[in-house]
């Protein structure tokens, strides 16, 4: 049986007072059953360590570089992360791959950066609605976790993959449980292929995801879980959809 995970990914929003309320607040509300972590800003992740430090809530990072260090300004490598206790690293989130022209080789390459310095990479794949639309979807998330699985090999059942259809990001619309599970069930058949560990991996849905509808995504027979944006910054919605994974 696959413990749930819920990740908040707070994305470019934050702030010292913030964080320390929101953090609070998430501490007050928990501990749960389902495992817990949230995704912060670079600049902000001192802060979360240390704010969590001794809570059972992980913390991760939202990007990391491919490279292992040098002259990548702006870059954080997987290393430095690592270093100050990292647990999660999200990669190829669709906002990445869009506005910063990520390839399905470049998010692999991050995925493996990370595993290398024992992060756990949580790699996004998800479909537009103009995919979707033209009845592309399963060859698009087929197509972003086929560079991810030939460059990781046999370490592919170390990742944590979030299916995030892009049309379901911070718009409101949802997935229905069933369109989600579709896509779950054929991305593990995908993994199966690769890697006899694909039954004890986890795959997180991710997408406008909200208090009232994380109970039944999370019924489903492959969800273990959510990748939760904007609902994961208030304490009391994201305590909320933790419980329903619990
Ligand atoms: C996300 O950013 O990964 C996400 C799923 O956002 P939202 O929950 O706001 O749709």
């Amino acid at each position: 049986m696959r413990r749930k995970l819920v990740v908040g990914n707070w994305k470019m929003n934050g702030s010292h007072a913030a964080n320390a309320e929101l953090l609070a607040g998430l501490q007050a509300e928990g501990p749960w059953v389902a495992e817990v972590a949230v995704c912060a800003p670079f600049p902000y992740l001192a802060e979360v360590a240390l704010s969590l430090q001794g809570s059972p809530i992980a913390w991760g990072a939202q990007d990391c570089s491919a490279h292992e260090s040098g002259a990548y300004t702006g870059e954080v490598g997987a290393a430095m992360l690592a270093e100050f206790g990292c647990r999660y690293v999200i990669v190829g989130h669709s906002e990445r791959r869009a506005f910063h022209q990520e390839s399905d080789q470049l998010v692999a390459d991050k995925a493996k950066a990370a595993l290398a310095h024992r992060l756990t990479p949580i790699v996004c794949v998800g479909e537009t609605l103009a995919e979707r639309d033209a009845g592309q979807t399963t060859a698009v998330v087929k197509r972003q976790m086929s560079a991810v699985i030939h460059t990781l090999a046999h370490c592919i059942s170390q990742v944590v993959v979030a299916y995030e259809p892009v049309w379901a990001i911070g718009t409101g619309k949802t997935a229905t449980p069933e369109q989600a599970q579709a896509v779950h069930a054929l991305l593990r058949a995908q993994l199966r292929a690769a890697s006899e560990h694909a039954g004890d991996m986890k795959i997180l849905y991710g997408g406008s995801v909200k208090a009232d509808n994380a109970a039944s995504l999370f019924s489903q027979a492959d969800i273990d879980g959510g990748l939760i944006g904007g609902a994961s910054l208030k304490a009391g919605d994201f305590a909320a959809i933790c419980r329903a994974a619990s």
